[in-house]
């Protein structure tokens, strides 16, 4: 099963293989970069065989699945890197998964065991939550390390990141309106909101409080519901939302949605929202969207606010509010670059932000030397 030789791996520092057999944890941590500091990134708790299952008998399933997890954590920790390196934080990229399916495994006892794992890397790689994991199951990782960040309690604990991410997303979305539209203001600017969940609805909040027009959609009822009574917002049917005649698109759900089927049908000018990997293919769809003039800001330069939250819990250091919020406020500014030297290069947005941020982790690393 290749690492080295896996298209996902770039230099990575560090890869570690877990396991513990009494609670059946099988986990990977990567470490792309500490040339910034410390590796930060959250915990991947996935089934990866699951896809496999009904076309592969079973250990055939479960080897593709670990390969599957492989590539998973090695691309998501360089994506950390980027991340954190474009949003000027102090940390490094790292990422972890956990295979299995967290509902029939994700004991607290299993856990703790992955602490320990974590814990002997001592404070290379700081484990965060994500897809999978909650905040009971990093607390329980974090009776066993003082390496986790985004608690919920403790001295530096700084509990949800969704509310930063909003903030970062809501001022992404004014970046980008400014840039194509010219408008200083996002009142009466119309914007289609995919997934209302912890993000999606603190972002319809400041979108209303902005005079924004706001279209909404999600495929859970109660999420609907807790937009709508945020103010007037019109609901669509989730299969329709990209396809909304509006300025903005905010994919704030799943990745991947922006692709061969959704792209010819987008009808917005922007995009710009808090979702992972939206792009199916980096390079590709990004142009594609350049050549259709419709101007994508980077997922992962838009949804840094909860990573930037989370920064000054892993140094150990108390910050308040007005300052964590002025750094979020500047990924604005990061996105201008951004935009002002893909229109200069003719290059697209995404290819242009991951040079930067490669950019900066080269320097940092050549400081380290
Ligand atoms: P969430 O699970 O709370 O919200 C996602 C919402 O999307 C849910 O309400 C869900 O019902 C809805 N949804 C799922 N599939 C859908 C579909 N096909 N059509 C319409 N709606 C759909 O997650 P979140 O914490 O709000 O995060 C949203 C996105 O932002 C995710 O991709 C996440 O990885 C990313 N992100 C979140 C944070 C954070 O601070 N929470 C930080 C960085 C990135």
């Amino acid at each position: 099963m290749p690492v080295f030789d896996s298209r996902s791996f770039r230099d990575h520092e560090q890869v570690v293989f877990c396991s513990d057999a009494e609670t059946g944890l099988k986990a990977i941590i990567a470490v792309h970069s500490t040339a910034l500091g410390p590796a930060g990134g959250g915990i991947r708790f996935w089934d990866y065989a699951a896809a496999h299952r009904h076309v592969a008998p079973g250990d055939i399933a479960e080897s593709r699945g670990e390969q599957d997890a492989i590539y998973d954590v090695l691309r998501l920790s360089r994506g950390m890197s980027y991340k954190n390196a474009m949003a000027g934080l102090r940390l490094g990229g790292g990422k972890s998964v956990i295979i299995g399916n967290p509902k029939e495994i994700g004991t607290p006892d299993l856990m703790r065991a992955f602490g320990r794992h974590v814990d002997r890397l001592s404070g290379t790689y700081y484990a965060a939550e994500d897809v999978g994991t909650s905040p009971e199951m990093l607390a329980a990782a974090g009776e066993s390390t003082q390496y986790v960040s985004g608690l919920e309690t403790g001295e530096f604990g700084t509990g949800d990141p969704s509310p930063h991410t909003a903030l970062g997303v809501f001022v992404s979305i004014q970046s980008a309106v400014k840039h194509r539209l010219g408008k200083d203001s996002l009142s009466g600017v119309h914007v289609a909101v995919q997934g209302v969940g912890h993000v999606g609805l603190y972002l319809v909040e400041h979108l209303l409080k902005a005079g924004a027009k706001v279209t909404i959609t999600d495929i859970v009822a109660s999420n609907i519901e807790a937009a709508r009574s945020k103010g007037d917002v019109t609901v669509v049917d989730p299969v329709t939302i990209h396809a909304v005649d509006c300025d903005v698109f905010a994919p704030c759900a799943l990745g991947g949605g922006l692709n061969p089927k959704t792209i010819p049908h987008i009808n917005a000018s922007v995009i710009a929202g808090a979702a992972n990997n939206q792009l199916e293919r980096e390079g590709v769809q990004d142009e594609e969207l350049r050549k259709r003039s419709i101007l994508y800001a980077p997922d992962y330069v838009v949804n840094a606010g909860g990573i930037i939250s989370v920064e000054a819990e892993v140094h150990r250091e108390k910050v308040s509010d007005a300052e964590r919020e002025a750094k979020v406020v500047r990924i604005g500014n990061t996105l201008a670059k951004i935009f002002e030297a893909s229109d200069r290069e003719g290059r697209p947005t995404g290819v242009i932000a991951n040079e930067m941020a490669e950019d900066i982790i080269a320097k940092a690393s050549q400081k380290q030397k």
